[in-house]
């Protein structure tokens, strides 16, 4: 996207949307087939729970499918339900399993769960036998994590359970890495050896270990089939080497108000700033409401949150509140900031990384927060669309 268009695009957004997120579909797109390439010969699907981690998967999803993406990972059932009415011969892995009393749902969704206890896999083996058939799924395994997934000692019992064992259609074996952002932690050698031990007591099945950090550790952790999400939406989860991935959105926000403000005077709540010279403050439309974090307060002599402004990076000054910022642009050239110009929140100077670190928190928060009362535009090759 070249900035005219970005302009061009900026200016067909309703006058009273607050916010605007510009969401890059041929980037997504690229994205998976780059991480594609770099599993292969392994499988490449894609993570797009909480709404494609907050971009919107009635637009990502069927993107991502034309890319070539069969497999998908969802949390929840209404999620499963979102992707099933998107692609209805994609194949849907549950990540949250069964819930108590839930395997019928499940079932009748046609996604496939991801069972991570015996509880689980005697629930999916008694519908099974009660419809006299099997039934697919996924097993999660716990290689130490400590999160979801069968212990040691749970894979060792069911691999005794011939009546639990005979009703699974085992579609996938899979776990997850807890430090695999890190490539030289040396809990990433464990947990494979561990996952490839574990596994090994089950009936052969595909095998699945690594997320978007996962897919960088290289092939000895790629197995059968990467499930990367993060990655495909632009972000950089591996902290040694750049994921051969581009960022895919950038969020705007409207200037609402230009003041001066002189020394000795504050900004925002809590009277937390005071400007040490004559300072020009804009006000911007985006609070904590819009995932703009409130950590990305600047604390007393201390940076926070950072915006761009005509291509100028400027500082939020005071306290982030519910539906504004402000941020300090005395250093702008001219001509003058003024109401009702864009200042950029996300995008090529200003990662969601960045963002992240400066907020106390990651990228992957930044992503599934950001823009809830913001105008969306999907972009591809054929065009804009606007949503809401
Ligand atoms: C969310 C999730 C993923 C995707 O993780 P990313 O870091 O976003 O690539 C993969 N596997 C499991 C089990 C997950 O919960």
């Amino acid at each position: 996207m070249t900035s005219s268009d970005t302009d061009e695009l900026l200016s067909k957004v309703p006058a009273s949307a607050p916010g605007v997120v510009l969401i890059d579909l041929d980037c997504i797109a690229d994205n998976w087939r780059s991480l594609r390439d770099v599993v292969s010969p392994a499988q490449c699907g894609a993570v797009v729970k909480a709404d494609a981690y907050g971009l919107g998967v009635r637009y990502v999803m069927p993107a991502l499918y034309e890319a070539g993406c069969q497999t998908f990972f969802v949390a929840t059932l209404a999620e499963a339900d979102d992707v099933r009415a998107l692609a209805s011969d994609a194949t849907i892995y549950l990540l949250d399993g069964l819930m108590l009393d839930g395997a019928t749902a499940v079932a009748d969704s046609g996604a496939l769960p991801v069972l991570s206890s015996i509880d689980e896999i005697e629930d999916w083996a008694g519908l099974a036998g009660a419809r006299n058939t099997t039934l697919p799924c996924a097993i999660h395994v716990d290689s130490g994590l400590n999160r979801l997934g069968l212990s040691a000692d749970d894979v060792l019992s069911l691999s005794q359970r011939a009546d639990l064992v005979e009703r699974l259609d085992l579609r996938l074996v899979m776990s997850h890495l807890a430090c695999a952002d890190e490539a030289d932690h040396p809990k990433n050698a464990e947990q494979r050896q561990r996952f490839v031990h574990l596994a090994g007591l089950l009936p052969n099945a595909p095998m699945s270990l690594a997320a978007s950090d996962g897919v960088m550790l290289g092939p000895d952790f790629h197995f059968d089939l990467a499930r990367p999400g993060y990655a495909i939406y632009g972000g950089q989860a591996f902290c040694d080497r750049r994921t051969p991935v581009d960022a895919a959105l950038r969020v705007f926000v409207r200037v609402l108000q230009v003041r001066n403000v002189v020394p000795g005077a504050t900004v925002g709540y809590s009277a937390t700033y005071s400007p040490s010279r004559p300072a020009r403050i804009a006000t911007l439309a985006t609070g904590y409401a819009d995932g703009y974090f409130r950590h990305l307060s600047a604390a007393s002599g201390e940076i926070g949150g950072t915006c761009i402004v005509r291509g100028y990076p400027v500082p939020v000054v005071g306290r982030v509140s519910m539906d504004l910022i402000t941020v300090d642009i005395t250093d702008v050239p001219k001509p003058a900031v003024a109401r009702g110009d864009w200042a950029e929140v996300v995008g090529p100077k200003q990662s969601i990384e960045a963002m992240g670190k400066a907020a106390g928190t990651i990228g992957y928060e930044v992503l599934t927060r950001l823009g809830a009362r913001a105008h969306r535009i999907y972009i591809d090759r054929k065009g804009a669309r606007s949503d809401k």
